[in-house]
């Protein structure tokens, strides 16, 4: 039987920055990134090596490694990551659905073609065409 969600342990006393990580130093600002919003749980930056027009990474700040360690006790921290997706997207350029839109990627792992190992979701748009993608 699956365990209830409400028996589960709290998300937020997972340890939530490894000294190791790219994007946790970028979150911490002892790398510099080009920000394009941020709150007390999600920080979205420019792509350093963008693929398309508009291409940023939205990532939480706390250190998950990637979407294959996401389980019942993330399901606000993504509901609340996945409702910023839209308002972003238009902020930072995207043009409008249906005619527009963009691409919401999020590489798991090698064979998923996942480099930096802290859990980031791609937003790319924009005019075609695009470098990659
Ligand atoms: P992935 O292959 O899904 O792990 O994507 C990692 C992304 O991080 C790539 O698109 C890189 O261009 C991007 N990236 C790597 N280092 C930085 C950085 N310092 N600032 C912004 N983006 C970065
Ligand atoms: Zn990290």
């Amino acid at each position: 039987m699956n365990t209830p969600i409400s028996s589960l342990q709290d998300a937020s006393h997972a340890p939530d920055h490894d000294p190791h990580c790219l994007f946790c130093k970028i979150v911490a600002k002892q790398i510099p990134s080009r920000a394009v919003y941020e709150d007390a749980e999600f920080y979205a930056f420019h792509d350093i090596a963008p693929w398309a027009p508009v291409h940023f990474l939205l990532i939480p700040k706390q250190h998950i490694a990637s979407m294959a360690h996401i389980s019942e006790v993330h399901v606000g921290l993504m509901g609340r990551m996945m409702a910023l997706v839209p308002r972003l997207a238009l902020q930072e350029g995207c043009n409008p659905y249906p005619e527009g839109g963009y691409r919401l990627v999020t590489n798991t792992g090698a064979e998923g073609g996942q480099e930096v190992r802290h859990l980031h979701f791609h937003i790319m748009g924009g005019a075609r065409p695009w470098l990659r993608g």
